[in-house]
C-alpha cells in the first residue's frame, strides 16, 4: 500500500510575464509509515507542495495520491491527513483539552467520552497530560507546539504533514523535538512528509530526504546516500555544514587546472572525466589535509584569512597564494592545533575525498571513495528506505 504518490506535479502561480512556477514536475513516491523529509532553501517550493498534498492548494498538472485514493480537488477535510505549523496555530481562548478535541468533535462521530480518552491517551505520550486544563497562553514554545503534535495525532490521520514545526523554538530545544519527532513517527508508524530548510534537521530526521531547489527535484535518497553521492553540485553544496568546498577547474589531460592551484589526477579518475573539458572539485573541509612544511607532491600553498575556534575543532579560512581572486575555502582542523591567521600552510585534497562534478550542468561524475564498510552500510540503508541504486 502506497502512503502519498506524487505524480508530475506542477504548480503555477500567476500568468504571462509574472507567472513563477513554484513545483515543476515533481514525482515522489512516500512508502505506507515512511518519513520522508523534504528540504531547500527558501523559496524552493517545499511548503508549495506539501499544501498540495494538505488540499490547501490545488495543483496545476499531476496527481495526487494518499492511501491509493486519488485525491485531485477533494478538499483538506476530505483528505484524512494532520498538518503542523511553525506557528502552532492554536486556538488561543480554548484549553488545551479543547484544542485537542475540537478536530475530533467536528469530523468524527466520536463519542464524547470516546474523545476524552484518546485525548487524555495521546496527551500522555506527549507528556502533555498535566497541562490539559491550561490554556496555551500561560505555556512555553515547547509545550504549545507539543499540543500542537498532539491534536495532529489524535485524529489518527493517513498522514502527518509538517512544515518547518520547529522553526520558532530555540535550539536547545530543537533537537529535543527533533529526537521526540523522529521517536514518536517511529511509534505510531504513521506516512510523514516533513519540510525544512535545515539541513541538520534533514540528517538527523526521517528515512529518507527530498533535495528541492527553484521547484525542481535535486535528489531523493537517505540522508548519508546524498551527503555520501550527492546527484549534484547543488546537493553537495547544501547537505553538510560547513559546506563543500568547489574549485572550477580546466582540464588539461590528466591535470585540472583552477585558478589556486593545479590538481594532478590518478590515470583512472582521469579516464573517468575524459569527456568533461570544465570540471569542478569538490571536498569537503573536514577532508581537506594541511600540513606546516610541504611534504608531498600536489600540495598547494595557502594563507591563513581567518581562524574561527569551534572547541574540539577550529575551521581555517585558507586562499591560495596563488590564486588571483579573494575567495576562501574551509578546512577543520584539530581544536588544539596552533595556527594563526596570517600563516602559511601546504595544503593538499586526497584523491579519495574527491567529488567531481561537470561544471556545465553541476552533474556529479565522480563520488569520493568510500570504505567497504560504509559503502555496505549505505547500500542496505538505501534498500531500506526501497531507494534503487544507480
Ligand atoms: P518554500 O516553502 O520552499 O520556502 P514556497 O513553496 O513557499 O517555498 O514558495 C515557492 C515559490 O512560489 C516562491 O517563489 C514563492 O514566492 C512562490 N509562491 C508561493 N505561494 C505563492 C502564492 N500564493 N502566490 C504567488 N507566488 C507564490
Ligand atoms: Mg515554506
Amino acid at each position: 500500500m502506497a502512503g502519498i504518490t506524487i505524480d508530475s506535479v506542477v504548480k503555477r502561480f500567476g500568468s504571462g510575464q509574472g507567472e513563477i512556477v513554484a513545483v515543476d514536475d515533481v514525482d515522489i513516491d512516500i512508502g505506507d509509515g515512511e518519513f520522508v523529509v523534504l528540504v531547500g532553501p527558501s523559496g524552493s517550493g517545499k511548503s508549495t507542495l506539501l499544501r498540495m498534498v494538505s488540499g490547501l492548494e490545488q495543483q496545476s498538472e499531476g496527481d495526487i495520491w494518499i492511501q491509493d485514493e486519488l485525491v485531485n480537488g477533494k478538499s483538506p477535510r476530505e483528505r484524512n491527513i494532520a498538518m503542523v505549523f511553525q506557528n502552532y496555530a492554536l486556538y488561543p481562548n480554548m484549553t488545551v483539552r479543547e484544542n485537542m478535541s475540537f478536530g475530533l468533535k467536528m469530523s468524527t462521530d466520536l463519542s464524547g467520552d470516546e474523545i476524552e480518552e484518546r485525548v487524555e491517551r495521546v496527551a500522555e505520550t506527549m507528556g502533555i497530560e498535566r497541562l490539559l486544563d491550561n490554556s496555551p497562553s500561560q505555556m512555553s514554545g515547547g509545550q504549545r507546539q507539543r499540543v500542537a503534535l498532539g491534536r495532529a495525532i489524535v485524529r489518527d490521520p493517513d498522514a502527518f504533514l509538517m512544515d518547518e514545526p520547529l522553526s520558532n523554538l530555540d535550539a536547545k530545544l530543537r533537537t529535543t523535538m527533533r529526537t521526540e519527532i523522529n521517536r514518536l513517527q517511529s511509534e505510531l508508524d504513521v506516512t510523514t512528509l516533513y519540510v525544512t530548510h535545515d539541513q541538520t534537521e534533514a540528517m538527523t530526521m526521517g528515512d529518507r530526504l527530498v533535495v528541492l531547489d527553484g521547484g525542481e527535484l535535486q535528489q531523493a535518497g537517505t540522508p548519508l546516500e546524498c551527503f555520501y553521492k550527492p546527484a549534484n553540485r547543488f546537493v553537495a553544496g547544501f547537505i553538510g555544514s560547513p559546506s563543500m568546498n568547489f574549485f572550477e577547474a580546466e582540464r588539461d589531460g590528466s591535470t585540472l587546472r583552477s585558478d589556486g592551484f593545479d590538481y594532478e589526477l590518478s590515470e583512472e579518475l582521469a579516464t573517468s572525466v575524459d569527456r568533461y573539458d570544465r570540471v569542478t572539485i569538490g571536498v569537503r573541509p573536514e577532508d581537506v589535509e594541511v600540513t606546516e612544511e610541504p611534504e608531498r607532491d600536489n600540495q598547494f600553498r595557502c594563507t591563513v584569512d581567518v581562524v574561527e575556534p569551534m572547541g574540539s575543532i577550529r575551521y581555517l579560512y585558507l586562499k591560495p597564494v596563488e590564486q588571483s581572486h579573494d575567495e576562501t575555502f574551509v578546512v577543520e582542523i584539530d581544536g588544539q592545533r596552533p595556527v594563526k591567521e596570517g600563516d602559511e600552510l601546504y595544503v593538499d585534497i586526497p584523491e579519495r575525498t574527491v567529488h567531481l562534478f561537470d561544471t556545465e550542468t553541476g552533474a556529479a561524475v565522480h563520488h569520493r571513495t568510500l570504505t567497504a564498510e560504509a559503502e555496505a552500510e549505505l547500500t542496505d540503508r538505501m534498500a531500506d528506505a526501497g531507494v534503487a541504486s544507480e
